[in-house]
């Protein structure tokens, strides 16, 4: 087995393993394999294994890699989860299935205009600042319902959920705190009648804590791919 193939089973035993220990069905939480910058061939190893869905943050360096990957387009979902500049929408539109890192509504009207017709929607998610830091990427809660039903009234895409990357937080409760506010949102934009059922948060440290506040999608690159 390859060392990709045996870290990739690691990982789907801890996302079983957390699905248990949180009362969830394991089939609740897919595994996005997070593969900037690892070449196409590491990604074909993952495929081989059987990893279809894989994360990518830097759009240049994606399109190479999805040119690269053109046999195996049918059988790969692509999925874009770094900070979006205008002039990067294009790119993201022509050749991504999904995008994680929308937090404004310019960037989802430029998605949804650009979008190649033949495509089905881009599968979106917003992403949410649960910190609070004023220089970090992701909408304030407070407006995340306003920018949602936004988006889910754009054509071309598909408003799927939310996304987060709290900071570190030391200990497995006080990374479950932080998640469990970006869950707060998913639960708030859900009871107002939005049809969301993905909640993209959790990485290779604190996967265990994104599964028991309501994960969907966990995002997992280093214990896949290694160290970058
Ligand atoms: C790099 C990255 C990940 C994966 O992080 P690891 O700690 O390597 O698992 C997940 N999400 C985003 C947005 C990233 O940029």
């Amino acid at each position: 087995m390859t060392t990709i193939a045996s870290n990739l089973q690691q990982v789907h035993e801890r996302i079983v393993t957390a699905c248990t220990a949180a009362g969830r069905d394991p089939q609740s939480v897919r595994l996005l394999a997070v593969s900037k910058t690892f070449p196409a061939q590491a990604l074909r190893a993952a495929h081989a294994a059987g990893q279809s869905a894989f994360g990518e943050n830097y759009v240049q360096e994606a399109e190479t890699k999805i040119l690269a990957l053109t046999d195996l387009r049918a059988q790969l979902e692509w999925h874009c989860i770094g900070p979006l500049q205008s002039n990067k929408t294009r790119v993201v539109a022509e050749h991504f299935d999904w995008v994680h890192s929308v937090d404004r509504l310019k960037i989802a009207q430029r998605l949804s205009d650009q979008r190649t017709p033949s495509l089905p929607p881009l599968q979106v998610c917003l992403q949410i600042n649960v910190d609070g830091g004023a220089n970090k990427s992701g909408v304030p809660p407070a407006e995340a319902l306003e920018l949602a039903r936004a988006v889910a009234a754009l054509p071309n895409l598909r408003l799927r959920g939310l996304m987060a990357i709290p900071e570190p937080a030391e200990g497995f409760d006080a990374q479950k705190q932080l998640f469990l506010r970006a869950r707060a949102v998913y639960d708030e934009l859900r009871d107002a009648g939005l049809a969301l059922d993905t909640l993209s948060m959790g990485m290779s440290a604190d996967l265990e804590a994104a599964i028991a506040a309501g994960s969907t999608m966990v995002r997992v690159g280093t214990a896949i791919f290694g160290a970058r």
